[in-house]
């Protein structure tokens, strides 16, 4: 990064799991930050909830620097949500009709999209961005917005999340744009299973799009599969297989509550170490000497049996069954510009409207500490498991939430 990028990390606080958070409004003017991240003294002029002079915030959150959260972590990986709409209906994700869409002028425009992130990589320290749904590439001007980004971020890594639907004719002018890398969500190698797990028969779009995206140059492309019990969760070879051969990392996913039918349950979700031990019959696994950080994915390096080349990388993100928490270092914003702290989040702080309001910079920053204070310790509440009895799913689905 270049010296308009550093920042300072804030130490992490340590609190007693459990705490509670008193509240989470409008924040004090306490050492306010430039968007460059260097102190410069309370202006009671200045438009912004925190300028309120001799507010007093009650939940501890910090005043400056990043986005603690009350556990000690520090989110850094940020994702941001362009639109809530997509051109698949995966079953895992969304129902087969009636998703109620995102009206348009609740939809962040680019220029909003570009102001956020820049906030959150100039005054609050995100070091990578993910561009998800939705389906981004359903955004007509999604180039425009990457562009946008790109002109204030030079060295910003960002990637997209997308099903590839339509890349064919746009991976070149995404990375001219500035895009860095691709995850594409593809389950299945089968057309019928494709079909019936997307209700939409588009795989020759996906592997066209894939084609495309690699002859521009983007990279390292990522292949996301969400395994599902009787459907597809006899591929994981074939998929393995695939994708190392076309240069891929191939990620699993396990299956996670956050579909619009509400019939996820945690018996059919497919383990990280079935998934493991099925790779493992016709590969090598060793666990990725680049070790795996604050990463949602466990790596690993793959071997063919008896051969001593490496062959690719796989991933294995088991939300489920071997959570990651702890480690967390994610904040996402939705398409109609909330803060969303964890993934399962009940609560939602509306960053949007404050920048409409016309909030500085510095009073979009703070608002974001506070959301992110109050981040739960694991699957949206200080109680960790998703198959616990007590587990509620989030309202909105992953579609709208954005991966
Ligand atoms: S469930 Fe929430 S806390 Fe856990 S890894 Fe996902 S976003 Fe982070």
């Amino acid at each position: 990064m270049d010296a308009e990028h550093t920042h300072t990390r804030p130490r992490p606080v340590s609190v007693p799991l459990g705490a509670t958070v008193t509240s989470t409004g409008p924040t004090a003017q306490l050492g306010a930050i430039r968007s460059t991240g260097g102190p410069r003294p309370a202006d009671p002029q200045r438009p912004g909830p925190q300028r309120e002079p001799g507010a007093v915030r009650v939940t501890g959150a910090p005043t400056e620097g990043g986005l603690q959260d009350r556990f000690g972590r520090v989110a850094t990986d940020l994702r941001v949500s362009v639109i809530d709409k997509c051109n698949l209906r995966c079953t895992y994700c969304m129902p087969a009709d009636g998703m109620p869409w995102l009206p348009q002028t609740q939809l962040m425009s680019a220029d909003e999209i570009r102001r956020i992130v820049r906030v959150a990589v100039h005054s609050l320290g995100a070091e990578e961005l993910r561009i998800t749904g939705g389906e981004p590439l359903v955004r007509k001007d999604l180039e425009h917005v990457i562009a946008g980004i790109r002109a204030d971020n030079p060295d910003l890594p960002i990637a997209l999340t997308t099903n590839a639907v339509g890349l064919d004719r746009r991976a070149q002018a995404l990375k001219d744009a500035g895009l860095s890398r691709l995850n594409v969500s593809l389950d299945t190698l089968h057309p019928e299973t494709f079909a019936e797990l997307t209700r939409r028969p588009h795989l020759d779009k996906v592997l066209a799009g894939l084609q495309a995206a690699r002859a521009a140059g983007l990279g390292p492309i990522k292949i996301n599969a969400v395994l599902l019990r009787g459907i597809n969760d006899t591929e994981v070879v074939p998929l393995v297989d695939w994708a190392v051969s076309n240069g891929f990392e191939m990620r699993f996913i396990e299956d996670m509550p956050l579909d619009g039918d509400r019939s996820w349950s945690a018996t059919n979700v497919i383990p990280a170490r079935d998934i493991r031990a099925a790779i493992e019959e016709t590969f090598t696994l060793s666990a990725d000497p680049r070790g795996r950080g604050a990463a949602p994915a466990e790596r690993w390096e793959v071997r063919r049996h008896g051969e001593t080349a490496l062959a690719g990388h796989v991933g294995i993100i088991s939300s489920v069954t071997e959570p990651f928490c702890a480690a967390c270092s994610r904040t996402r914003v939705t398409a109609d510009g909330r803060i969303r702290s964890c993934l399962f989040s009940h609560e939602e702080t509306d960053l949007l409207t404050a920048l409409r309001d016309g909030a500085d910079d510095e009073g979009l920053a703070q608002i974001w500490r506070d959301a992110m204070w109050a981040k739960p310790r694991a699957h949206g509440s200080d109680r960790v498991g998703l198959a616990r009895p007590d587990f509620v799913q989030p309202e909105r689905t992953m579609s709208a939430i954005g991966g």
